[in-house]
């Protein structure tokens, strides 16, 4: 693969292109040895920490990258999305590093410390309507009305290239890495990582790891197409949500990109963030385990020698994590 040739409309080059477009704006995170996994799987085993970006998940390379490349008009109309999670958080940080205005619009349901959080950011909290597909009817009004521009989480090119920046750091830290798992839900994360792997060496396997309870891009890729799910409640819950019936980009990187899949219980979750917090001393989220989690429960087929997890984020609520750790199984 040259760096200019594209897979569902992304490159290698646009990822570079994010690398230096990011430089300064998030933290370039490190790769450390996990000695227990290490010892336990035989191969040698790292963590990619996004935990350690300010807000706490690498959405913040996608955002940052899809705001820097916005005109100068369309910043000033602003930015906007209906996430309360990890991208909402990401959206706002970014948009309050860069000067930009960015409007979330959430439910009445949601929790007034998760609106807190965001505000806390900068951004400006609309809440609206009962359900988030209520709150997504208000960013649409938004983008009608305003010309506000609506950021997707994980299916926008740009947003795949800066998640990929992550694929180019751990190429310089771990340069014969043979197998990277990567937490799935959408597909922006791994697409992006994929990409930047697999020009590097065809030969490095890349898999993509979600919970059995509505994984999106799981059921799509069996399908043949992008299909919906049901939504049911998860330990991962940053992995919840469809990857769109109108799927542009993620579904069709996904297919040509990604070696394999492995879906998880809630009981192997819970295990990989009992892991994170009592064997690597790391606080992560359901959704930010599920590589651990996959090694511990055994559940990688060819497991090679130099294996890369990517952690990728820390948003659990504090007293649900301790509850999870202290019932030992
Ligand atoms: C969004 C998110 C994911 C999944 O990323 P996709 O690009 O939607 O596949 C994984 N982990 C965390 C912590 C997230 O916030």
């Amino acid at each position: 693969m040259r760096d200019n040739d594209k897979v569902a409309g992304v490159s290698v080059e646009d990822i570079r292109r994010a690398r230096s477009a990011l430089d300064g704006l998030v933290t370039r995170t490190p790769l450390i040895p996990s000695q227990s996994l290490s010892q336990r799987t035989g191969s040698e085993v790292s963590l990619k920490l996004e935990t350690l970006q300010a807000t706490g998940a690498f959405k913040l390379r996608g955002a940052t990258n899809r705001l820097v490349n916005l005109s100068s008009a369309a910043r000033r109309r602003g930015v906007a999305c209906c996430s309360t999670g990890n991208h909402g958080r990401g959206l706002a940080y970014a948009a309050r590093q860069l000067g930009v205005s960015a409007t979330i619009c959430m439910s009445k349901l949601v929790p007034t410390n998760k609106v807190a959080a965001i505000e806390a950011l900068g951004a400006t909290v609309v809440i609206t309507g009962d359900s988030q597909d209520e709150a997504q009817l208000e960013v649409e009004r938004l983008v009608e009305e305003k010309g506000v521009i609506d950021v997707s989480p994980f299916d926008d090119p740009h947003i795949i290239a800066g998640q990929g920046t992550i694929g180019l750091e751990l190429l310089e830290d771990l340069p014969d890495a043979d197998t990277v798992l990567v937490p799935l839900s959408g597909g922006g994360l791994i697409s992006g990582i994929a990409l930047a792997l697999k020009a590097a060496s065809a030969h490095i396997r890349v898999i993509g790891v979600s919970m059995e309870r509505g994984a999106a891009m799981y059921e799509s890729q069996r399908a043949g197409r992008p299909v919906a799910v049901t939504e049911e409640a998860t330990l991962a819950d940053c992995l919840g949500g469809g990857i769109g019936i109108e799927n542009r980009h993620t579904f069709e990187m996904v297919r040509a990109l990604v070696d394999d899949f492995v879906l998880l219980t809630e009981d192997e979750i819970a295990a990989g963030m009992r892991h994170a917090l009592l064997g690597e001393r790391l606080v992560v989220e359901g959704g930010g385990a599920v590589g651990m989690a996959a090694v511990l429960a055994d559940k990688v087929q060819t497991l090679g020698q130099k294996v890369a997890i990517v952690v990728s984020g820390n948003n659990v609520d504090m007293q649900k994590l301790l509850r999870i750790c202290a019932e030992e199984k």
